[in-house]
């Protein structure tokens, strides 16, 4: 499982990112769009082929755990990325 915790310095540019901090955003918008896309799919696959109980439950915790694992990280770096373009305060010694 790739780790969540956030390098002390940029290893290219020497960035300081002690100071980021990204909270609960990314989780925030996984939920959101990871719970759209799997509960649409899971909509359009009981709407044509009403599978019986126990495919949904085989088909979705292991989409839902795996898509919110590998979004997790991409997604805190985004965030982290758009915390210095536009807090860039933060991120410098006052
Ligand atoms: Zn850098």
């Amino acid at each position: 499982m790739p780790a969540l915790t956030v390098v002390e310095h940029c290893d290219a540019c020497g960035l300081d990112l002690k100071a980021a901090d990204s909270g609960d955003g990314p989780a925030v918008f996984i939920i959101l769009i990871l719970g759209f896309i799997i509960v649409g799919m899971a909509l359009v696959i009981e709407v044509r082929y009403q599978p019986a109980m126990w495919i949904h439950a085989m088909i979705w915790p292991p989409l839902i755990i795996g898509g919110a694992l590998g979004m997790l990280r991409p997604f805190k770096a985004t965030m982290i990325a758009l915390q210095y373009k536009h807090r860039r305060d933060d991120y410098t010694p006052r």
